[in-house]
């Protein structure tokens, strides 16, 4: 069946990256329009392996052209529901990054993606081929879906007419959860989706906590783990209740140490600072510590400038991916910002410091009326003097909290074990080092830093004489 595409279809190229430079053409992305969205249909409605296009296909679309992109998939099957849409939405991600030569980013209206040049040597010229191997991919690996079809639309009328459709769906689904809490729930889910390139990443989905991705909720998870127990979302239970703030359980403790091979035991769900959750790669925010002013400054994909602490969302995700423990830096989906849970172990909103404008537009309606005028964005605040000055004149609650430090400090109290205003430095003291100074086996020396971020300005190897 794979014969009939002009391009290799496996796992195998999940990784591969298309650079600007072998790059033919670019489709959705940061620089223009775009979205993914998979609908739930019935039987009848469906001709199964359809292919609609609306707009220029791929062969008249000239070389280094950046286009709008929206991929519209319809499935049925006995078993499809609606609560379904999002999690096979989510696998358009690793399907379409299966084709060689076709890279894929991000999901719903974040999506980006590019076609190599060589692909399009080897014959790759019309948007039909992406969508019929994706769509056999989506009916190979989740076998609930009988029937699928798909529209690719490229005109970019058209593709802004059905985002707006497509954003009043993704808000629905994001509204579900509004009041439904971990404490009304006996199971949360988990996601291993990303350990293709996080291997030891586990996105723990509450009613309370999205996925980082921004893509799958509590329900979502719930449908998953219903129609495929042993796909990669799958049920966790809950457990006891260890710390309550913290947003730590027994159940989702078990579940990490297994899942990481033993990487971490302890996530506390709700917590930056201690046992923080990992971070895969495919966040929709990251949350940042400002050790100058003791607080969490929060960046999304959208934001293209420098953040007061100097620097961009990209610098910062490079730094906060990979599926480990990370004390400083926090991926997070952007639905977790109207938990009433969010960050809560480490004041919650009183403890962000900034945000910027346009994601804080989006989540005000869900920001404590009493700090959301005290928390600056890029415009208030472009660095560390500005942020400074504009939480002291606003009286944001962490002014408060320096001045007791500062009286703490006085007198000389043992450090308390959350991160005070300190260094860059010192946040990032290595916490435990294992350093067998020289193995028995003779096979040379072990390092492993746990938590460590090393910055290095020069190595020298040289042999011994
Ligand atoms: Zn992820």
């Amino acid at each position: 069946m794979e014969d009939e595409f002009p391009f290799e279809i496996s796992p195998m190229f999940e990784g591969e990256r298309v650079r600007k430079g072998d790059m033919y053409v670019e489709l959705a992305g940061p620089k223009s329009r775009g979205f993914e969205l998979v609908k739930a249909v019935k039987m009848d409605e469906i001709k199964d392996g359809k292919f609609t296009l609306i707009g220029p296909d791929l062969s008249e679309m000239e070389e280094g052209a950046r286009c709008p992109l929206a991929m519209v998939y319809r499935i049925a099957g006995e078993l499809v529901e609606p609560d379904l849409e999002a999690i096979v939405e989510r696998r358009n991600h690793d399907f379409q990054n299966y084709i060689q030569g076709l890279m894929h980013l991000n999901q719903r209206y974040d999506v980006w993606l590019r076609v190599s040049k060589d692909a399009i040597k080897k014959g790759l010229n019309s948007f039909e081929m992406i969508a019929k191997a994706s769509m056999m991919l989506f009916k190979n690996e989740l076998p609930f879906i009988e029937k699928i079809d798909a529209t690719y639309i490229t005109d970019l009328d058209e593709v802004e007419k059905e985002l707006s459709k497509a954003m009043e769906i993704y808000n629905a689904r994001d509204e579900r959860t509004r009041h439904l809490h971990e404490e009304d729930v006996d199971v949360f889910y988990g996601c291993s989706l990303c350990q293709s390139f996080a291997p030891t990443n586990i996105c723990v989905v509450t009613p309370d906590r999205i996925s980082l991705c921004g893509a799958i909720n509590w329900f979502d998870g719930r449908a998953a783990a219903k129609v495929d127990p042993e796909g990669p979302q799958f049920a966790i239970n809950k457990g006891k209740v260890i710390d309550e703030i913290g947003g730590e359980y027994s159940g989702v403790n078990e579940i990490a140490n297994s899942l990481s091979s033993g990487e971490y035991d302890r996530i506390k769900l709700h917590s930056f600072f201690e046992y923080p959750h990992t971070s895969c790669g495919c966040f929709e925010v990251v949350g940042f510590y400002i050790p100058e002013v003791d607080g969490i400054g929060w960046v999304d994909r959208d934001f293209t400038g420098t953040a007061p602490n100097g620097l961009t969302f990209s610098t910062m995700a490079g730094q906060t991916g990979g599926g480990k423990q990370i004390v400083g830096f926090l991926g997070i989906g952007i639905n977790y910002f109207r938990s009433p849970k969010f960050i809560q172990a480490d004041g919650g909103w009183n403890r962000v410091v900034w945000i910027p404008k346009k994601l804080k537009y989006m989540v005000s309606g869900d920001i404590p009326g009493n700090i959301i005028d005290k928390i600056p964005t890029e415009e208030d605040a472009s660095d560390l003097e500005s942020l400074k000055k504009f939480l002291m004149e606003k009286e944001h609650p962490i002014v408060h909290k320096w001045a007791e430090e500062e009286e703490a400090e006085a007198k000389e109290e043992p450090a308390s074990q959350v991160p005070g205003p300190m260094s860059v430095q010192s946040l990032f003291q290595i916490p435990a080092v294992q350093m067998p100074m020289s193995a028995a086996d003779g096979s040379g020396v072990k390092l492993i830093f746990r938590n460590a971020k090393i910055s290095i300005d020069r190595v020298i190897v040289k042999k011994k004489d």
